[in-house]
């Protein structure tokens, strides 16, 4: 039998994923790379994630509770983006997925100790910050002041989200002032950038971080390439606008393969905020005051 004549071999839906990095694009086992928190297992390319299966990966299992659910979005424009209408878009999209909006947001613990986390969700409308996520995100500032513990903020956008105009831009200074906030009580937060973060969200919250965490490989900035060298007039460096580009400039503190991440973060939480039964650096104790030690006259010390 010619080879075209033989049955195409069955191969269930969903069992085999690409790489979504064009330089690699090989075929590995979905599982094997949901396995391995969606990094393929041929180049490192780090894939988009959901922020659920993120929230599983940074905290203690069973330990997230979250905030803001019930905040919702309101169509307060009757916004129609051409194709249809936004209260349409949003209940397509909730169809969709299992995210309720592009952020996802609350209290937990990590390797133990209690954090404030928010993560934004790309496949969510493109992770875009409209009224919900801007709350989500204030909301998760705001647990972490109230209760003293780092706040972990995961961003992951397009930016603003157009279908919520002006209020969708009030939301770059509510998210600011929420952070100043920490800023001003000492309270540590940390952000991690992923792939893609840009527009109004690179320019608020997520470039507000105490330390700044991203993603190998992770695409960060304001406005995209080609609109800068319209503007500009000029060509662009390579890598320009990549995590690796933003380390070598100072805008980025580290680079993190995903897989580390959690380690990581508590690495840097162990700095910032070291928990009393795990100091780092030589703090006073609570209890009783140690006595200073007596100083010894000068020059009675032998050498
Ligand atoms: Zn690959």
């Amino acid at each position: 039998m010619p080879w075209s004549f033989r049955k195409k071999r069955e191969v269930p839906a969903g069992l085999w994923t690409k790489c979504t990095n064009a330089a690699c694009g090989k075929m590995a086992f979905s599982k094997t790379i949901q396995e391995n928190a969606n990094v393929c297992p041929e180049c490192g390319h780090h894939m988009k994630l959901e922020a659920k299966r993120r929230v599983d990966l940074l905290l203690d299992a069973g330990s997230f509770r979250p905030v803001g659910e019930d905040v919702a979005p309101v169509d307060v424009l009757r916004f129609h983006d051409g194709s249809e209408p936004y209260e349409q878009k949003l209940k397509r999209t909730r169809a969709k997925g299992t995210a309720s909006e592009a952020c996802i947001a609350g209290r937990g613990t990590m390797g133990g100790r209690p954090v404030a986390l928010a993560v934004l969700d790309f496949g969510f409308l493109g992770g875009s910050m409209g009224v919900v996520v801007g709350e989500r995100v204030a909301l998760a500032a705001e647990a972490a002041l109230a209760d003293r513990v780092p706040l972990i903020v995961v961003a992951s956008s397009g930016g603003a989200r157009m279908h919520e105009g002006a209020l969708s831009l009030m939301q770059m200074a509510k998210t600011s002032a929420a952070i100043a906030r920490l800023r001003a009580a000492g309270v540590p937060y940390v952000s991690v950038l992923a792939d893609p973060c840009t527009g109004g969200v690179s320019a608020s919250f997520a470039a507000q971080g105490d330390v700044t965490i991203a993603e190998p490989g992770a695409l960060v900035g304001f406005a995209g390439p080609r609109v800068i060298e319209s503007t500009i007039r000029t060509t662009l460096p390579d890598g320009f606008q990549r995590a690796e580009f933003l380390a070598d400039k100072g805008f980025v503190d580290r680079i993190v393969d995903r897989r580390k991440l959690r380690d990581e973060i508590l690495a840097v939480l162990a700095f910032l905020a070291p928990l009393p039964d795990q100091p780092l650096l030589e703090t006073a104790t609570a209890g009783e005051p140690k006595p200073a030690p007596a100083l010894e006259p000068h020059g009675k010390k032998g050498r």
